[in-house]
């Protein structure tokens, strides 16, 4: 790079596929911007799985401490990494951005934040330049995260279990979502520091010159047009999985000429995205439901859960299923073999199962897993959760029967047709991400 005409710090939420999200669209801005140089600010941790020594010409890493104390081992508290993380900021990423400036020899002229990292409004406030805040779930996750206040005003306290079933049909496009599909945080466990966090960033989104999502405006009419009277700009942009390749790991396992193997929509292909791993009991489960049901599969589960299988299970289908660490899951889930996901309901997973029209059986688990997985089976109807709620061996057997089957099945696979349809022409040339998009660009293009 030559010139550099403009300077974006980026700053990334360095847990689970917030990071490799953010990558994903700073990348493709940066093709589109080459003379704008984007500092990448993330934990030495996050930089290291996702650049996994990928250079770009207009993209630079930054490590930023993670807050954790020297030596710190992890002891299964999953809330102890994020925590100490959040202390650290916004001095770990301030610093980080000292570094880039010295390095580039310019300015930072736009912050381009996770939008976890609401302290991005302050900063940039005092910077006197643009906040850009990314939100990596789905729209009814932001508009949640917009209205918790009135959520909270009207629904008080969730002791009774009614209450749990109330629909937030107080708020344009919710009226499916009911309170006890809300993430941890919204109206109980209050005093967890991230509920806290996320609390205020739904009070500063307002300020920030524009939130970028990754999804597209027709998915969520009604959610989106109302966020857009609450925000600045609201710019869906999506699906990333349409817009520009990302560079997935290498299929070092030989997913897909193993895929090659099979017939058309035949294969349950099963992934809970990237840190979680359901408990023992569930993990049997499924695999007697996958043994019971005869359908090929292929499993992307960490080595270290594989002695909770059942015994002889990986022999008895060693024939017709597949487990491996880490699957390259845009050209899986692209394979005209795969025909349903079993999922955790990561916004990630979803969005990209619409993109390549895969029908989905969701086991939700934290965060914004439950409201994604409400979306899937009673809005866009393109899925089913578990009727226990759980991964039961019959109860996920009846989903996997009931996403084959001609009638159900059939009406569930036409509705993610639709869906990806919509979605193929909001990224297409006039479509209504391709525009928002053009939007973003002129944002950082005005930024110096
Ligand atoms: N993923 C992948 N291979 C795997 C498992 C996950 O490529 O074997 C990717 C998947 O394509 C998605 C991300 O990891 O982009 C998971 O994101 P999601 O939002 O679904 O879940 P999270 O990890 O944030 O809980």
């Amino acid at each position: 790079m030559t010139t550099i005409s403009s300077h974006i710090a980026v700053m990334a939420f360095p847990f689970n596929s917030h990071p490799s999200a953010l990558l994903n669209l700073v990348r493709r801005l940066a093709a589109s911007a080459p003379t704008v140089m984007f500092s990448f600010l993330s934990t030495a941790k996050s930089n290291h799985a996702i650049f996994s020594g990928q250079q770009y010409d207009n993209i630079r890493p930054y490590d930023v401490s993670d807050g954790l104390p020297e030596g710190y081992a992890f002891a299964g508290n999953v809330h102890e990494p994020v925590e100490a993380f959040m202390k650290a900021t916004p001095g770990n990423f301030k610093a980080g951005m000292q570094e880039a400036e010295a390095e580039a020899g310019v300015k930072v002229g736009c912050l381009l934040t996770d939008a976890f990292l609401a302290f991005g409004c302050e900063m940039a406030e005092a910077m006197g330049v643009p906040w850009i805040a990314f939100w990596t779930s789905c729209p009814c996750a932001l508009s949640v995260h917009i209205h918790t206040d009135p959520i909270r005003s009207t629904v008080g306290d969730i002791d009774t279990a009614d209450k749990a079933e109330q629909t937030l049909k107080f708020i344009p496009g919710m009226s499916k979502i009911q309170i006890c599909d809300l993430p941890e945080g919204i109206v109980d466990h209050l005093e967890m520091p991230i509920a806290h966090a996320l609390h205020i960033m739904g009070l500063k989104l307002p300020e920030a010159t524009a939130v970028v999502l990754n999804s597209y405006e027709e998915i969520d009419l009604t959610i989106i047009t109302d966020l857009k009277t609450k925000l600045k700009k609201v710019l869906s942009v999506g699906p990333s999985a349409l817009t520009f390749s990302s560079p997935s790991k290498a299929d070092e396992s030989g997913c897909l000429p193993w895929l090659d193997k099979h017939k058309a929509a035949s294969v349950a292909y099963i992934s809970f995205g990237t840190t979680l791993v359901p408990p023992p009991s569930e993990l049997a489960a499924l695999a007697e439901a996958i043994e019971a049901s005869g359908i090929p599969y292929l499993w992307s589960l960490p080595d270290y859960s594989r002695r909770h299988l059942p015994q002889g299970f990986v022999e008895r289908t060693s024939t017709r299923g597949m487990i491996v660490s880490w699957a390259p899951q845009l050209q899986v889930l692209a394979h005209t073999s795969v025909g349903i996901l079993i999922t955790h309901s990561g916004w990630n997973s979803i969005l990209e199962s619409i993109s390549y029209a895969v029908p989905m059986i969701c086991r939700p688990y934290f965060a914004d897993n439950m409201l994604n997985s409400r979306m899937v089976q009673d809005v866009w109807e393109i899925g089913v959760r578990l009727e226990d709620g759980i991964l039961t061996k019959s109860g996920t057997l009846k989903a996997i029967q009931l996403l084959l089957s001609d009638h159900k099945g059939k009406e569930l696979r036409e509705n993610i047709r639709l869906l990806q349809a919509s979605a193929v022409k909001a990224v297409g040339s006039d479509g209504s991400s391709a525009k928002n998009f053009e939007t973003l660009e002129e944002i950082i293009g005005s930024c110096s």
